[in-house]
């Protein structure tokens, strides 16, 4: 994929001695076609990080687009958590600055709710922004459903079974999406292990589902299990502990899951199924498209990120077909995507990238 990322840098001072840093990135879009892209808050070692973080994610939001048939872009915002966040009056100050700065995009940007971003937040922030979205239909639990559906795919065809109460699954992050799809599988998979850095969210659960066990963070992602399920931040997988994943397949929300496309070659080659992240984590864009397009029938938001499944299907076909691993197949199915989708609009790269 080529074209330039814009991006935006907010630093506004928000009270005495304290300043609020943040991105916005545009991989994709204009006003006609914008870039969307969910807004996550959190703490990075610095604005470095943050910005790398902001433009891979508007880059994966444009694959993401495009495999799930979008014609939009993608785009991103981040800002960095900070101790002004931790109040009311601080959280809400910072809310309005950053609204402020998608309004003056003047559209070109839609955002929603991501890590770290609560329902609240983003109904805070539709109050001083009309490009806001994920109010009235909640994203997660279509990001939730399209996992779900994902899983269902991935027992099946990978491995081999029928029927969800055979396998067991670990989830990393029981955080707005893993705790929404944990409501949903506490009472069809077999056994259950999950963990949060947030060791109070992780009980709570537990306490809730019984049959749940909990693991600390740093053991979850080692589990022997069928179905690994990272629901927390991207970069899990690494070349120093690709060759520690034990279970058979990932299936997971969490965007950018591999540091890079050789660990995904790495857990190939060790007959690890890795679902591409973009693809089976959809839903919720699927969901705030469907909201900002005005659409009214709800069958066809299900029948949207029904369509998962489908794409899943072929890309694991193409896969066993050409030996290649999935997320690479993904990804240039999604380039292919783009490209169809410049073509049948006419579009040149500058008319769209910005
Ligand atoms: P969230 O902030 O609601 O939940 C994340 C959870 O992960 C929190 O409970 C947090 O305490 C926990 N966590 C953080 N680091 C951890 C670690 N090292 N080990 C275990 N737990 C850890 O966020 P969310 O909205 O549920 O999103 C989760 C992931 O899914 C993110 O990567 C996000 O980008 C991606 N995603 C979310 C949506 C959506 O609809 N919200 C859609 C697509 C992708």
């Amino acid at each position: 994929m080529s074209g330039t990322p814009e991006s935006w840098s907010l630093i506004q001072p928000v009270k005495d001695g304290e300043t609020l840093y943040g991105f916005i990135a545009i991989h994709r879009g204009n006003k006609e076609h914008p870039a969307f892209g969910a807004t996550r808050i959190r703490q990075y070692t610095g604005v470095k990080e943050a910005l790398s973080d902001v433009l891979n994610l508007s880059f994966l939001m444009s694959h993401k687009a495009a495999l799930a048939g979008i014609r939009y872009g993608g785009g991103k915002g981040v800002l960095l958590d900070g101790p002004h966040m931790a109040t009311i009056n601080g959280r809400a100050h910072a809310l309005r600055i950053y609204a402020e700065h998608v309004n003056q995009l003047g559209g070109k940007f839609i955002t929603g709710s991501d890590l770290g971003v609560t329902q609240e937040d983003v109904d805070y922030l539709s109050t001083h922004s009309p490009y806001i979205v994920g109010i009235k239909e909640d994203p997660t639990t279509h990001t939730a459903n399209g996992l779900l559906h994902s899983i269902e795919v991935v027992a099946e065809e990978v491995l081999n079974k029928s029927d969800l109460s055979d396998i067991s699954i670990a989830i990393q992050g029981v955080g707005k999406v893993g705790g929404a799809l944990l409501d949903i599988l506490h009472d069809k998979v077999g056994y259950i292990v999950i963990a949060d850095t947030d060791q109070e969210r992780a009980l709570l659960l537990v306490s809730r589902y019984p049959n749940v066990r909990v693991v600390s963070p740093d053991e979850i992602l080692f589990q022997k299990v069928d179905i690994l399920i990272p629901c927390a931040l991207g970069g899990v997988f690494t070349k120093q502990n690709a060759h520690m994943v034990e279970a058979r397949a990932i299936v997971g929300s969490a965007n950018n899951q591999l540091d890079s496309d050789e660990v995904g070659d790495m857990l190939h080659k060790r007959g690890i199924f890795y679902a591409p992240d973009y693809l089976v984590n959809a839903g919720g864009l699927i969901s705030v498209v469907h909201e900002f397009e005005q659409t009214a029938d709800s069958h066809l938001l299900t029948e949207k990120v029904q369509n998962i499944k489908r794409e899943l299907r072929d890309i694991i076909r193409k896969s066993k077909e050409e030996s290649v691993a999935m997320h690479r197949i993904a990804n240039r199915t999604a380039q292919e995507k783009i490209a169809a989708l410049f073509s049948r609009n006419g579009w040149s790269s500058q008319e769209s990238y910005g």
